[in-house]
């Protein structure tokens, strides 16, 4: 079985102690791609080293919006420059967070800092690694409006294969409308941990809805762990629990899933088989 892990942070020191054996295990557990994105430009400087010298593993570049401290031209140049690696597959990861930051200029200032990421992207045609969170956690509201505006406005600006294949939202944690929005102009709607929360009944009912041709398993390491490990730290070895639960979801083989979503991820970031 062939397994992918499109966001995992093994940059994290939360792996410091194990960083080697969490890759291996997760080899071990099928996972022939994993990709780590940077929140900055040092974390971002850390998922390129992972990648070069591990051969499953793939970065992507950027600013996270709740990591805008030290955004600049001199630290957004040092991300471009990362850009050009021939393992960094994309932007990322980038977007929009009502949940940790309130302040209204400063929500202004993670508008900006996404578009000029995104402007980036497409100017090296480049797909793009979505972060987005409501406040108070809601599952619709001003950061969803707003990231599907300016989304919108992107892909509608793009052409060829990024404009078929622009990005992914990642943990996707927003309602149908906003998951129909987004996949009118074609993102993939990354899946994690809580989907197999015991709760989770209407999150499952959205996934249910989702084309699997567009869905993507991601663990968000060493956050938001799967059941039976909910509180743990999530590595990407757990990453199938995530495919189990969507296999039941949509009346599925575990085999099957594992399958589609390895393909798509390759669809998305052509990293090849
Ligand atoms: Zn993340």
């Amino acid at each position: 079985m062939h397994l992918t892990d499109t966001h995992c942070h093994l940059d994290y020191n939360k792996f410091d102690s194990d960083r080697a054996e969490v890759i291996q295990r997760a080899n071990d557990a099928g996972l022939v791609r994993l990709l780590v994105p940077g929140l900055h430009h040092r974390s971002s400087k850390e998922a390129v080293r992972l990648a070069e010298s591990n051969p499953s593993v793939y970065a992507a570049v950027g600013f996270h919006p709740t990591d805008l401290e030290e955004f600049s031209e001199n630290t957004f140049q040092e991300v471009k420059e990362l850009a050009s690696h021939p393992k960094v597959v994309a932007i990322g990861e980038i977007g929009i967070d009502y949940y940790w930051v309130k302040e209204s200029g400063k929500r202004a200032f993670q508008r900006d800092a996404l578009k000029q990421q995104l402007a980036f992207a497409k100017e090296i045609d480049k797909p793009v690694v979505i972060h987005m969170r409501e406040e108070n956690d809601a599952w619709f509201g001003e950061a969803s409006v707003d990231l599907m505006k300016i989304l919108e406005e992107w892909q509608s600006s793009l052409q060829g294969q990024l404009a078929e294949k622009p990005g992914v939202l990642h943990s996707f944690n927003g309602n149908l409308e906003t998951a129909q929005k987004a996949l009118a102009i074609n993102f993939y709607i990354g899946v994690t941990g809580p989907v197999t929360y015991k709760n989770a009944e209407d999150k499952r009912e959205i996934i249910r809805q989702l084309p699997l041709d567009k869905i993507l398993i991601e663990t968000d390491s060493p956050f938001l762990a799967p059941v039976p490990f909910r509180g743990k730290r999530n590595e990407p070895a757990f990453v199938h629990h995530i495919a189990d639960k969507i296999a039941e979801i949509h009346s599925k083989s575990p085999a099957e899933i594992a399958a589609i979503t390895t393909a798509n991820a390759a669809q998305l970031f052509a990293w090849g088989d």
